[in-house]
């Protein structure tokens, strides 16, 4: 008998949110459908470029370059310059999510600002049952202005599907950072306290079921515990009474197959997280 073709994400999330509408009792996937997970995430990691795996609980990494200034105002100087209006990061604990989103757009508190091209502040739906909540925009993200686009993209939308979610319809996502750390270097703790409120405020407002932390920034900033990621996952941990299971970021999943099966793993406790 020859190999079946690969799973796609949106045909597989089809037949699941079908089976939920016709009260069709909870599906766990077995076996073969872990193997064909996996045999997916070969075939995104062989096709993806090299810049969607950058990020993402890597080994900290020199910078090997950064841009140049772009025309127009310096960050420190847009700092300076700043209105006496603008919020606090105690204010934004007050805000409604299109104002926290409209200061994001023009946020300049840290340093960021001023190599970034897009404020990447989320995508998906801010009435969702989960928030993936990633570690910060890449390559692709800056340019976009949406979140996990690209490889890693690919391979979160097929990991959210083998669990019958979608960023469509059941799905927010979002980082910790707003903005592209240049050359994809691991964020600072300076930029991840400036702009944890934004996440913090996200977070209260779409108030989900459950939420899943994908990558090692991400986990210890959620759980609140300064561990390596393979010790914070496999358990469901709580941050502001929500459920959350952390597991691995898909851009290192593109770098290491040996993490794949444990993501999977971790994606059938999040499922039973959500089922109750
Ligand atoms: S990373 Fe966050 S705090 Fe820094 S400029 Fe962007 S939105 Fe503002």
């Amino acid at each position: 008998m020859g190999a079946r073709p690969p799973l796609d994400p949106t045909e597989l999330a089809r037949l699941l949110r079908q089976r939920r509408e016709l009260a069709a009792p909870a599906l766990f996937l077995g076996a073969t459908t872990r193997d064909e997970f996996m045999a997916r995430v070969r075939e995104i990691g062989a096709a993806g470029p090299r810049e969607d795996q950058e990020g993402a609980t890597a080994p900290p990494r020199a910078v090997k370059s950064t841009p140049g200034p772009r025309p127009g105002p310096s960050a420190g100087e847009r700092m300076a310059a700043r209105t006496p209006n603008e919020p606090e990061a105690g204010d934004r604990a007050e805000m409604d999510y299109d104002t926290l989103r409209d200061h994001a757009m023009t946020c300049t508190r840290c340093g960021l600002a001023e190599t970034r091209n897009s404020v990447v502040f989320s995508d998906g739906n801010p009435a969702a049952r989960l928030v993936v909540v990633g570690e910060a925009p890449g390559a692709n993200e800056d340019r976009t202005g949406l979140p996990f686009v690209g490889a890693a993209g690919k391979l979160l939308d097929l990991m959210l599907a083998s669990v019958d979610l979608s960023r469509e319809d059941s799905v927010y996502i979002c980082n910790v950072l707003k903005c592209r750390p240049p050359g994809n270097r691991n964020p600072q703790a300076d930029e991840i306290q400036a702009c944890s409120p934004f996440l913090k405020r996200q977070l209260a407002l779409v108030r989900p079921e459950a939420l899943l932390a994908v990558g090692t920034f991400a986990a210890q900033l959620l759980t609140g515990r300064d561990r390596p990621l393979g010790r914070l996952r496999g358990e469901v941990h709580a941050y502001e009474g929500i459920p959350l299971v952390v597991t691995y970021h898909p851009a290192a999943l593109l770098r290491n197959s040996g993490w794949v099966r444990p993501t999977w793993d971790d994606l059938q406790l999040l499922r039973q997280v959500m089922d109750g």
